[in-house]
């Protein structure tokens, strides 16, 4: 980490940046339906200006699998962006080519110009070191500020970042910054809450915590599939069944040769479907009938998990604990989220992320700000608190 420029320090005065944001905002019909990933690059461009550098965007929207998608551009972002800034915002219709290298020459100290898709080309994906040259060619120095894209090896995120001098931005470092307070000493005991769905995406999370942390408590559709690991019947429960083996063998591993404890649901909440929130009843794992699904954890599990937080002194949470989008099974993710934000308040470290764990935080209306830190990440973060290396991140620190 230290190894890293600190982009509150550089020079950039009368220098062109590359900066490489991580818009992808949902649109709809052509206008940005959620501006937040567009107003967490602002404090970063804002610095940048400040510095008297000029802007160059790089970002990427959707998956147009290198060709030209229209309904992908960046162009609905102009408006948004400008806005945001109070400044005008330029935009140049290809990411690279004699026009858009024109536009680049063109930009003057204090302006800002962005760049149309990345993925539109094929080259991004690829990692192309001939794309890289030709994007490194508009700029002097680089900066990443696109957290959510750091686990990919695509041009502007890692042959780009070597071939210039580079720095993170703003966003990107605060990610860096608490995200590293699971993997560098936490405090603890370092207690993992893995919940949600798709268990193959989080077993890199669920292996790495069971080595280096103390305590893995798990819910949702995951803990369907320990739960069938177990011996218990699960019902019509939403279970992966291919992975009941690995389940298995995670709960033989827990506990032994210093491996943290893993914790499996004590009861759950059946409904007679995780659609409705009808006919709902808390069961012990011994009670689920063969016509109930598991839709959330049970009151006994919630107070036992929340007993284990007012104990842990770093806590990771990602992925909700039941089909919180049906209210009456979102009661567990409540429960949790709110001892989550007591254990903030008394100085444990919080740190929160994941796609659906974030809507169910707006859905509840949950300020971000009740915890340590709500990573924007999603596959980065997972990936970040695995304790894997990021290529983006190993680019930064590899610059010129
Ligand atoms: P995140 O995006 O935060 O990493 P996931 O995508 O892994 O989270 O999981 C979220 C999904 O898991 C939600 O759609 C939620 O409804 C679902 N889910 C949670 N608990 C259950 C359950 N018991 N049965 C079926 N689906 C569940
Ligand atoms: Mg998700």
């Amino acid at each position: 980490m230290s190894t890293f420029r600190a982009l509150r320090d550089a020079s950039l005065d009368g220098k062109r940046v590359l900066l490489r944001a991580g818009f992808d905002v949902p649109l709809d019909r052509g206008s940005v339906a959620d501006t937040s990933r567009i107003e967490a690059v602002v404090p970063t461009v804002q610095l940048l200006l400040e510095k008297g550098a000029s802007v160059v965007i790089l970002s990427h929207q959707d998956r147009p699998k290198g060709k030209v998608v229209p309904e992908m551009s960046q162009k609905p972002l102009v408006p948004v962006l400008s806005k945001l800034l109070g400044t005008e915002v330029l935009f140049a219709e290809s990411c690279t080519g004699a026009e858009t290298k024109m536009k680049v020459d063109a930009l003057t100290p204090g302006r800002v110009l962005l760049l149309e898709n990345l993925r539109f080309d094929p080259r991004e994906e690829k990692n192309d070191e001939g794309f890289a040259a030709e994007l490194a060619s508009y700029g002097d120095a680089y900066v990443n500020d696109a957290f959510t894209n750091c686990h990919r090896a695509h041009a502007s995120m890692d042959a780009l970042a070597r071939r210039l001098p580079s720095y993170m931005g703003l966003q990107l470092e605060q990610e860096v910054t608490n995200l590293s307070r699971v993997t560098e000493n936490p405090a603890r005991p370092l207690t993992l809450i893995v919940s949600g769905a798709k268990i193959e995406t989080k077993l890199p999370v669920i292996e790495y915590f069971l080595k280096t942390g103390d305590n893995v408590l798990v819910g949702g559709a995951i803990a369907n599939t320990f739960i069938a690991a177990a011996g218990f019947g699960i019902g019509i429960s939403l279970v992966e069944k291919d992975f009941i083996p690995v389940a298995a063998d995670l709960l033989q591993r827990a506990g032994r040769d210093g491996n943290a404890t893993l914790h499996i649901p004590l009861d759950v909440i059946a409904a007679p479907s995780p659609e409705s929130g009808e006919g709902a009843e808390a069961l012990p794992l011994e009670g689920i009938a063969s016509d109930r699904a598991a839709v959330d954890l049970g009151p006994a599990t919630a107070e036992r998990y929340a007993e284990i937080i007012r104990e842990s002194k770093t806590v990771v949470w990602n992925g909700p604990l039941g089909v919180f989008r049906v209210p009456a099974f979102a009661e567990a993710s409540r429960r949790i989220a709110s001892e989550l934000q007591t254990a903030a308040a008394r100085g444990a470290t919080v740190i929160v992320g994941g796609g659906d764990t974030l809507d169910f935080l707006a859905q509840e209306g949950i300020e971000y700000s009740s915890f340590t830190f709500v990573s924007t990440g999603g596959g980065a973060m997972l990936d970040f608190v695995s304790g894997k290396k990021l290529p983006a991140l190993e680019a930064l620190g590899a610059g010129a």
